[in-house]
């Protein structure tokens, strides 16, 4: 059955979020979702959107969401995951249909579906063995701050190219990946990569490298590279679920020939424990250039040496800074 998109529910249940005045948490069905605070009394009717609803641009009620290209998307406000978004039945024009009811059609929703970056080189849907690489923003999250204080970490920086994950499982063939799909192997970058490490041998079975293909033809290419090469950021072992913490990732890189990220400070003992946490801090560590090059770099990601979950995020403890000099003249 497809799952209806957009649909009147009932607000189950409402509940103040610490150090929130304008929000509050809703539950709609099993999804918590933030809403506005005086919108809704428990008990009261909502149009009730799942994530990936893709609004319509035009529309007033839509309008706030413009910023994120009108796309619903699971959030984490405040601490606390939002999925959805439930909205006053005002928006809808006549009376007010029963629960249940699917509107999608007569609100101009529709269902988000990403492209398949690399056509028909698209073999089939991402691992699921593996994590999906991505960053948050530090300043989407500054609860990490807390969570990083103390602990040895390090910054690596940011390379502006396409994600790439390649992953041997424990008895299958080694897949390679973008961002979201596997690629059939062939003449894209991914597999070309793949078979100048000669990855299919070279990785443990079980085992996942993730990093960012950069060169000829990726974005700008600010690195300013000849061919194109993969600079790994991630070790993943699917066997325990974990990833490499800095010392047996640097280790694993270099046994196996690969190279890393550029790491630019590894912070431990007495300067981790006494280092400037301060958000202005962070920002001015973004800014620079790609070394040896004039091309401001995109920013930096910062880790903790050793893995941590972070209650903030939901996952690892990992996150990135973005060079405001590059937001600002170069972003395209
Ligand atoms: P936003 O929508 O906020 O721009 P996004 O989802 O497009 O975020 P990116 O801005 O590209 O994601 O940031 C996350 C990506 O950065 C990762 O998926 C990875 O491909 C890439 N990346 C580049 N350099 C690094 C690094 N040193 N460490 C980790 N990830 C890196
Ligand atoms: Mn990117
Ligand atoms: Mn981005």
């Amino acid at each position: 059955m497809e799952r209806k998109l957009v649909s009147i529910q009932r607000i189950d249940h409402l509940e103040a979020i610490p150090g929130a005045d304008n929000i509050l948490k809703a539950r709609v069905m099993g999804w918590d979702v933030v809403v506005r605070k005086g919108e809704f009394a428990p008990g009261d009717a909502c149009v009730f959107f799942e994530i990936d609803s893709q609004l319509p641009e035009g529309a007033p009620w839509a309008e706030f969401l413009r910023a994120r290209s009108f796309r619903v998307k699971t959030a984490r406000l405040r601490g606390v995951l939002s999925q959805g978004l439930a909205l006053p039945t005002s928006i809808l024009e006549g009376t007010v249909p029963p629960e249940g009811t699917d509107v999608r059609d007569s609100l101009g929703v529709v269902k988000y579906e990403p492209a398949p970056p690399e056509g028909s080189d698209v073999a089939g849907p991402f691992p699921g063995e593996v994590p999906r690489t991505d960053e948050i923003r530090l300043q989407s999250a500054l609860g990490v701050l807390d969570e990083l204080r103390g602990h040895d970490f390090f910054v690596t920086t940011k390379l502006d190219g396409t994600s790439a994950t390649f992953f041997k499982s424990l008895d299958g063939p080694l897949v390679a990946c973008s961002r979201n799909w596997s690629l059939r192997p062939g003449t894209n970058r991914a597999w070309t990569v793949a078979k100048r490490y000669s990855l299919d041998t070279a990785l443990p079975p079980g085992f996942a490298i993730q990093g960012e293909l950069c060169g000829p033809g990726i974005q700008k290419n600010r690195l300013g590279l000849a061919e194109v090469d993969l600079f790994v950021f991630s070790v993943h072992d699917t066997r325990t679920g974990q990833f490499l913490g800095h010392a047996d990732f640097v280790s694993f890189c270099a046994r196996h020939g690969l190279r890393t990220v550029p790491v630019e400070h590894v912070v431990t003992g007495e300067a981790a424990r006494t280092f400037d946490q301060g958000l202005e801090h962070y920002l001015r560590l973004a800014q620079g250039l790609y070394p040896g090059t004039k091309n401001r770099k995109e920013g930096i990601v910062i880790r903790p040496l050793v893995e941590r979950h972070s209650p903030t995020l939901g996952g690892r403890l990992s996150f990135k800074v973005i060079n405001n000099d590059f937001l600002l003249k170069d972003e395209d």
